[in-house]
C-alpha cells in the first residue's frame, strides 16, 4: 500500500516528468510547425556565427571577462530572493570585486574609449541591472560630472580614488520639488570671500536632494548641483549666477560617518534596483573650499569675481547639461540590451512550448500561433534595429569626444534624448508582452522577467523623463525647422529633412499610392520615404499650429496644445532615424547569408510600423486601400518567415547562459531551482 508520503512523490514525479517535455522534447513528439497557407517560399538560411561576428561590438573580449569572473565567483550572483539591505551590500561588493579583482577599470575608459565603458556598463547591468546602474552612477554620474564639468586640478585630485573605488560618490541633482526641471532647484552655494569657501545650504524642505543613488549607504562625496550666488556688495546682497556643479564630501574618509552639517536619509526600498542605495541629502551651512567648483564653464576668482567664456546663464546651463549625455547613451543602449534578453527568453520558451494541435496529430508549438508571432516577430525585428541604432550612437558618442565639433554634439544631443525615450518606453512595454507570452511561467520569479521590468522600468524616467525628453526632440526638429526658412542648415540627423519637406509635402502621387508589390513594398526607398513622408507632414503640420495658438494663448500655451502632436512628431522622427541606420547596417553586411536575415527582418520592422500607423497613411492617401491590405499581409507572412528563423536570431545575440537563464525553457540543471519556487 502506498503511504500518502510516496503518492505525493509519484505524483511530482509524474509532474517533473511532464514539466522537463518542455526543457528536451522528447524524440518523435517534437512539435509540428504549422504551414502558414501563403507560404509558398523557402526558409532563409542564416549561419548564426556569421551572423554573430557581424552584430558583436568590438569589446566582446572585456564582457567576457566580466562574465567569467562572475561565473567563477558564485558568492557575488544575485539570488532570487534578497532582501534590500543583502542586495546594497551585495551590489557593493561586486562593484568592488569587478574593480579590484577583476580587474576592470571604467573610468579610464569613460576617457579613453567610451565604447568600451558601454560594453562593461551593458555587461554588469546583464549580471545584475543594480550592477549596472550603480556602476554608472560612481563612473558616468559622478566620474563624469568631474572629468567633463572641472578641470585638470580636479581630475589630478579624484581621477584615480573615483576608478579604485576608494572614493564612493553620488550625483546630486534631483530636489524634492524638482526633477525634470533642473534649473528650479534651489540649492544654494553661497561664495564667502572671507574664508575663500562656498557655503552649500538647503533653504527648504522642497530642496533636500533626493533620490540621489550611492548616498544611502556608500557614498563618500557627491557632485552637488546648486545655484552659485556672489555678493554683490550693494542693496542687492547676492547675485544669482544660475546651476554650477560642486564636490561636497559627505562622509567621513576614516569613520564613514557623515560630516557636520550633513543629513542623509535613505529613500527606502524601491520598486526595481533595490541594489543600488539611494538616499536624500541635506545640507546645513556645510563649507567647501573654492576650488570645489567644477570649474570647466564657470569659474570664481579669490576676490569672488566671476568669469566664464559662455556669455548668458544659459548657455552656460546648457553646455553644464550637454556635457552629461553619457549616460543617456549607456541607458539607452543597456535597454536594448534589456530588450535581447526578454526576447531571447520569450522566444526560445515559445519555440519549445507546446499547447494544442490538429486532430489526432502533436501539439504544436505556440510559436506557430499566429498571435504569439504577432507579439514576438515585430519585437524581435525592433530589438535588431535598436541595436544598430544604438551601436551608432554610441561611435557618434565616441567620435563627439575626441573632436568636439559642433555639429556633432548637436547632433548627438538630441539622437541620445530621443533613443533613450523611445528604445525604454518600448522595451518597458515588451517585458510585460514577454511575461504575458510565457504565460504562467513568465510570472515565476526565478525566469527574470519580473526582475527585469521592474529594474528596467525607471530607465523611463531617470536621465531625463521620457516625456520630457521628446519634446527636446521636437523642439530641436522646429529649430531646424525654422532655420531651414531662414537659409540655414540642418544637423547631420535631420539631413534627410532638407530634400523631404519638398518632395514629402507635395500631395501623395495617386499612382504610387497603388503599387502593391512584393518588390516595391521591400524597396528600402519606400519603406524610408514612408517613414519621412510621416515625420516631414507632421512637422509642417505642428509648426503650422503652433503658430496659429501662440496668438492667443502664448508659447508656453500653444506648446501645451499642440503637446500631443508635438511627441508624435519626435517620435516618427526617431522611427525614421532607426529605419535609416538598420537599412545602412544590413546593406554593409558582408556576409550573403547574414544579409538576407537582416533584411528579412528589417522590413518586417519598417512594414509592421507603417502598419501599426496605418490610419495617417490612409487620411492623406499615402497609401491607396488595397494597397494598406497588402502592407497587413504582407507584414504578417515576414512574421511568419522571421519566426522560421527566430532560433537563429536570438542565437546571434550571443548572449551568455546566465543571462538568459529561463531554467522552464533553457538549462535543466536550473529547472531543479524552478521546481523549488513552484512547491514540488
Ligand atoms: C531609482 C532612481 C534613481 C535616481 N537616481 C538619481 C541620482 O543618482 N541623481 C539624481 O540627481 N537624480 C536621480 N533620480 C531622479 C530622477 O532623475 C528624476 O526622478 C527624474 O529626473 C524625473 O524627475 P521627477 O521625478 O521630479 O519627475 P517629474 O519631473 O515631476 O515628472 C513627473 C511626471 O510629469 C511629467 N512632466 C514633467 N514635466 C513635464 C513637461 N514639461 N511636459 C509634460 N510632462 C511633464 C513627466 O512626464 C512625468 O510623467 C533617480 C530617480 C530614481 C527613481
Amino acid at each position: 500500500m502506498q503511504t500518502s508520503n510516496s503518492k505525493g512523490n509519484a505524483k511530482a514525479e509524474r509532474r517533473i516528468r511532464r514539466l522537463s517535455l518542455h526543457l528536451t522534447p522528447a524524440a518523435g513528439v517534437a512539435a509540428e510547425q504549422l504551414e502558414m497557407a501563403t507560404c509558398g517560399r523557402g526558409k532563409v538560411s542564416v549561419d548564426t556565427a556569421s551572423l554573430s561576428r557581424y552584430m558583436r561590438g568590438k569589446h566582446r573580449d572585456i564582457q567576457e571577462k566580466i562574465f567569467a569572473y562572475f561565473n567563477a565567483n558564485p558568492r557575488l550572483q544575485t539570488p532570487v530572493e534578497i532582501s534590500k539591505d543583502e542586495h546594497r551590500d551585495l551590489c557593493m561588493k561586486q562593484l568592488i570585486g569587478l574593480v579590484r579583482e577583476a580587474g576592470i577599470r571604467p573610468l579610464r575608459y569613460v576617457v579613453d574609449d567610451p565604447s568600451k565603458y558601454f560594453a562593461i556598463v551593458e555587461a554588469a547591468g546583464a549580471v545584475d541591472m543594480s550592477l549596472g546602474i550603480k556602476l554608472g552612477v560612481q563612473y558616468s554620474l559622478w566620474g563624469g560630472s568631474v572629468l567633463n564639468l572641472g578641470t585638470k586640478k580636479h581630475k589630478d585630485k579624484y581621477f584615480d580614488g573615483i576608478d579604485n573605488l576608494d572614493y564612493p560618490g553620488c550625483f546630486a541633482m534631483t530636489e524634492l520639488h524638482h526633477g525634470s526641471n533642473v534649473q528650479g532647484l534651489q540649492t544654494a552655494a553661497t561664495f564667502d570671500p572671507i574664508t575663500d569657501e562656498f557655503i552649500i545650504d538647503t533653504p527648504n524642505d522642497g530642496a533636500i536632494k533626493w533620490w540621489i543613488g550611492n548616498a544611502a549607504v556608500h557614498g563618500k562625496f557627491a557632485t552637488v548641483f546648486a545655484r552659485l550666488k556672489l555678493p554683490t556688495y550693494d542693496t542687492k546682497g547676492v547675485s544669482d549666477m544660475g546651476v554650477h556643479a560642486f564636490i561636497v564630501p559627505i562622509r567621513d574618509m576614516n569613520t564613514h560617518q557623515p560630516l557636520p552639517g550633513i543629513e542623509i536619509h535613505d529613500c527606502g526600498h524601491k520598486v526595481g534596483l533595490n541594489g543600488v542605495d539611494n538616499g536624500a541629502l541635506r545640507f546645513r551651512s556645510v563649507r567647501i573650499p573654492r576650488d570645489n567648483l567644477l570649474n570647466r564653464f564657470g569659474d570664481v576668482s579669490r576676490d569672488g569675481k566671476y568669469t566664464s567664456s559662455l556669455p548668458t546663464v544659459n548657455k552656460r546651463f546648457a553646455a553644464t547639461l550637454g556635457e552629461l549625455v553619457g549616460g543617456r547613451v549607456a541607458l539607452a543602449y543597456s535597454s536594448v540590451s534589456v530588450l535581447k534578453v526578454a526576447s531571447t527568453i520569450a522566444i526560445r520558451y515559445s519555440l519549445l512550448r507546446q499547447q494544442f494541435g490538429p486532430p489526432n496529430k502533436p501539439e504544436v508549438s505556440i510559436l506557430d500561433y499566429q498571435s504569439q508571432q504577432h507579439k514576438l516577430m515585430p519585437m524581435l525585428a525592433s530589438t535588431y534595429a535598436f541595436h544598430f541604432a544604438t551601436k551608432n550612437l554610441v561611435e557618434k558618442y565616441s567620435q563627439m569626444k575626441k573632436t568636439h565639433d559642433d555639429e556633432l554634439v548637436a547632433d548627438v544631443h538630441a539622437l541620445s534624448a530621443g533613443l533613450k525615450a523611445y528604445i525604454t518606453a518600448y522595451t518597458a512595454k515588451s517585458l510585460s508582452i514577454c511575461r504575458e507570452a510565457c504565460g504562467g511561467h513568465g510570472y515565476a520569479a526565478v525566469n527574470r522577467f519580473g526582475i527585469l521590468r521592474n529594474d528596467h522600468d525607471i530607465f523611463q524616467t531617470f536621465e531625463g523623463d521620457n516625456t520630457v525628453l521628446l519634446q527636446q526632440v521636437a523642439a530641436d526638429l522646429l529649430k531646424q525647422y525654422k532655420g531651414k526658412f531662414k537659409g540655414g542648415t540642418f544637423a547631420v540627423t535631420w539631413n534627410y529633412l532638407r530634400e523631404s519637406m519638398n518632395t514629402y509635402l507635395s500631395q501623395p502621387n495617386p499612382v504610387t499610392a497603388r503599387w502593391e508589390g512584393e518588390d516595391h513594398l521591400r524597396d528600402p526607398k519606400f519603406q524610408l520615404d514612408a517613414f519621412r513622408y510621416r515625420t516631414s507632414r507632421l512637422l509642417q503640420s505642428v509648426a503650422v499650429r503652433l503658430r496659429k495658438h501662440s496668438k492667443s494663448l502664448g508659447d508656453f500655451g500653444a506648446w501645451n496644445r499642440c503637446l500631443n502632436h508635438l511627441l508624435t512628431l519626435a517620435e516618427s522622427h526617431i522611427e525614421s532615424v532607426i529605419l535609416a541606420k538598420f537599412i545602412e547596417a544590413m546593406e554593409s553586411c558582408p556576409d550573403p547569408s547574414s544579409q538576407a536575415a537582416l533584411k528579412l527582418v528589417c522590413d518586417l520592422y519598417a512594414l509592421d510600423r507603417i502598419w501599426n500607423d496605418i490610419g495617417t497613411y490612409r487620411n492623406v492617401d499615402y497609401v491607396a486601400p488595397n494597397k494598406a491590405k497588402a502592407i497587413h499581409k504582407l507584414s504578417e507572412y515576414l512574421s511568419f518567415q522571421v519566426r522560421n528563423i527566430a532560433r537563429e536570431l536570438v542565437d546571434a545575440f550571443d548572449l551568455p547562459d546566465q543571462v538568459t537563464r529561463a531554467p522552464i525553457a533553457m538549462r535543466s540543471e536550473a529547472y531543479s531551482q524552478y521546481t523549488q519556487y513552484v512547491g514540488f
